[in-house]
């Protein structure tokens, strides 16, 4: 989608530092990070939220979740104890609107947020 601000990422069209990458999916360290590991993973195509997740998305949803979890180890985090969180809609915090997994870790979370 031309005016979201994560399709340009994975277009590469805005910088970003660049985690991981396929053909599904791309993941990038956030830039306000709210922890010492704080990593987005998102689609490759373009989904708004959490709602528009069809049937036919749920490769690539299992996909992500692969690939967060992944992250995690590779981060050094996973034994540890990490959070994977996906905001939907205002009141669920979510601010930018193509669907994303933060991956959160390196300190103690606590509450909900962390
Ligand atoms: P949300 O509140 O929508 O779940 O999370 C959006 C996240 O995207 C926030 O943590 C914010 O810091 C991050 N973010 C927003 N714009 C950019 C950007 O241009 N680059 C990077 N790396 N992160 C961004
Ligand atoms: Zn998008």
């Amino acid at each position: 989608m031309s005016d979201c601000i994560f399709c340009k990422i994975a277009e590469k069209k805005i910088p970003a530092k660049i985690v991981y990458e396929d053909e599904l999916v791309f993941a990038f360290e956030d830039m306000n990070p709210q922890a010492p590991v704080h990593i987005l993973v998102i689609p490759k195509k373009h989904i708004a939220t959490l709602l528009e997740v069809s049937e036919e998305d749920f490769q690539i949803f299992g996909h992500m979740m692969k690939t967060s979890t992944r992250i995690a180890r590779e981060k050094g985090i996973a034994g540890k104890g990490f959070r994977v969180i996906t905001n939907c809609n205002p009141e669920g915090g979510q601010v930018v609107y193509h669907v994303h997994q933060h991956i959160l870790g390196g300190r103690q979370l606590r509450g909900t947020l962390g």
